[in-house]
């Protein structure tokens, strides 16, 4: 395999993830001098904020999902690879991924983060992530395959294990996962499961912190446990999940609770990039970057979103927030400083603009600081789905996912409940381990599984 796209004289800009910092450069880079190429493991942008709405079977995963192709359809010089990012090798200007070599003039790392076990393998064996659109289908399979066994089960030990939910991370990603499958034991599950004593499940929420959205206004934090806890959700404070074992999740506190829906959102780290100088990496392995955006120590290496770290912002001198904002902003900048490094004048400095930030925890139930606005309940849900509405990509999928929350909004119901297994063909199955066996250049067996 190789990448079969030939220099035409013009720069070329490499970008490494089609996220929201990656796409938002890509789509900047329209009418310039550079020939683009954007590389994702995914041949699809996916819109995490909704992400949840997958795993509780309220939205379908294309609703949330564009395929890059579609993006770039018109576009001269635009190419789309997908391919994994393996290594960096700066001083060739060249990149090894899973489907060959490519050189570059500009080099834009934009591959975000993944889920953080914090080195315990006990935990990342037995827990489900929530971070992709694939993982999120798995979450559903799994929460409604474990209703299904929990009706067909024969010992009262398993029922409470398949029944028993419990979400370690009170972030937004906890927060609105608790509050969706608490409406889906209120409205969704006596409905279809009749024989099922919903009584018996229970929701957990484990947070380390002594407060819930710890990123937000304390009024906020107060107000969304206030909401869960009127769903009934358990709500355990400044508790760590220390370990999993025979189905039961073990609390710092000695305690357990048995569960087989173990959902982990307990924190992120940024996706392992091998062949940087060890000085470039900063908390959570994120990437040292100077206010341009340029890796520390080089001079046509970029890092743009989450893992960035960028101490040069002086409102953040401990880097910005991970989400989608930083990322969305640093793409703008870099599309309009890339111009200016390859003609040679002077680049703009970043500086973050705080739009503010939200988390819905159910039906009529959100919060939201914007600058010194704390809105809580009815009016920062109807911000919640505005904002959400016009943030994702494509008119279709605004249609969509608006005609489905109109639809549970009046039904109280869920239309995506199927179980839905795909199965590779011969083919994909072979293309995937060639995939996952060559192309991985002279980067060392012990290198290459960092993530
Ligand atoms: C469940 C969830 C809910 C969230 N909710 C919110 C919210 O409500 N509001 C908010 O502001 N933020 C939210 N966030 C955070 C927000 O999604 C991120 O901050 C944002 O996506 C960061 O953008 P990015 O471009 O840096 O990375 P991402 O959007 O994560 O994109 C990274 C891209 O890189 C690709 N990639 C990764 N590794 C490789 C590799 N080795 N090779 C090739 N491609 C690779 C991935 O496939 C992906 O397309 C949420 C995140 C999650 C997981």
């Amino acid at each position: 395999m190789s990448f079969n796209i030939d220099r035409n004289g013009k720069k070329r800009v490499v970008i490494i993830g089609g996220g929201f910092g990656g796409l938002r450069l890509a789509r900047g880079l329209r009418k310039s001098d550079f020939q683009v190429i954007l590389i994702d493991r995914n041949n699809y942008h996916q819109f995490p904020p909704l992400i949840y709405q997958i795993a509780t079977a309220g939205l379908n995963p294309s609703s949330i999902s564009f395929p890059f192709r579609k993006i770039f359809e018109d576009r001269e010089d635009y190419y789309f690879r997908m391919a994994e990012l393996r290594a960096v090798y700066p001083a060739e200007n060249m990149i090894q991924t899973s489907i060959g070599k490519i050189d570059y003039d500009y080099l834009v790392l934009a591959s975000g983060t993944t889920t953080n076990f914090f080195g315990n393998k006990n935990i990342e064996e037995a827990a489900i992530p929530m971070k992709t659109v694939t993982e999120a289908m798995g979450l559903r399979n799994s929460l409604l395959s474990s209703y299904e066994r929990s009706v067909t089960c024969s010992s009262e030990k398993e029922r409470d294990e398949l029944l028993n939910i419990v979400i370690v991370g009170g972030g937004p990603s906890g927060v609105e996962i608790a509050g969706a499958i608490a409406e889906m034991r209120r409205y969704v599950l006596p409905k279809d499961y009749p024989d099922m004593d919903v009584s018996r499940m229970h929701i957990h929420l484990i947070q380390g912190d002594n407060r819930l959205l710890p990123g937000m206004k304390e009024e906020s934090s107060a107000k969304s446990l206030e909401f869960l806890q009127k769903m009934h959700v358990e709500v355990r404070l400044n508790t760590f999940v220390t370990d999993y074992a025979d189905h039961e999740v073990v609390m710092s506190d000695g305690s357990r609770i048995p569960s087989r829906n173990f959902i982990w959102v307990g924190g992120v780290i940024a996706n392992p990039v091998i062949g940087l100088p060890e000085e470039c990496f900063g908390r959570g392995r994120r990437i040292l970057v100077d206010e341009f955006n340029r890796v520390k120590g080089q001079n046509n290496i970029f890092a743009i979103g989450d893992i960035a770290l960028m101490e040069a912002d002086p409102a953040y001198p401990k880097g910005h927030p991970q989400m989608a904002q930083p990322a969305i902003q640093q793409g703008a900048l870099l599309s309009r400083n890339l111009r200016v490094f390859a003609s040679g004048g002077t680049p703009e400095s970043f500086r973050y603009k705080d739009l503010g930030c939200m988390a819905t925890i159910g039906k009529n139930k959100a919060v939201a600081n914007i600058g010194t606005f704390i809105f809580g309940g009815f009016f920062a849900w109807l911000l919640w789905m505005g904002v959400h509405l016009m943030s994702i990509l494509g008119v279709r999928n605004k249609l969509f996912v608006f005609l489905d929350w109109v639809w549970s909004y009046f039904t109280y119901d869920r239309s995506n409940r199927m179980i839905l297994k795909a199965r590779p063909s011969q083919e994909m199955n072979e293309l995937e381990k060639r995939m996952q066996e060559t192309h991985w250049g002279d980067i060392a067996p012990e290198e290459r599984n960092q993530g």
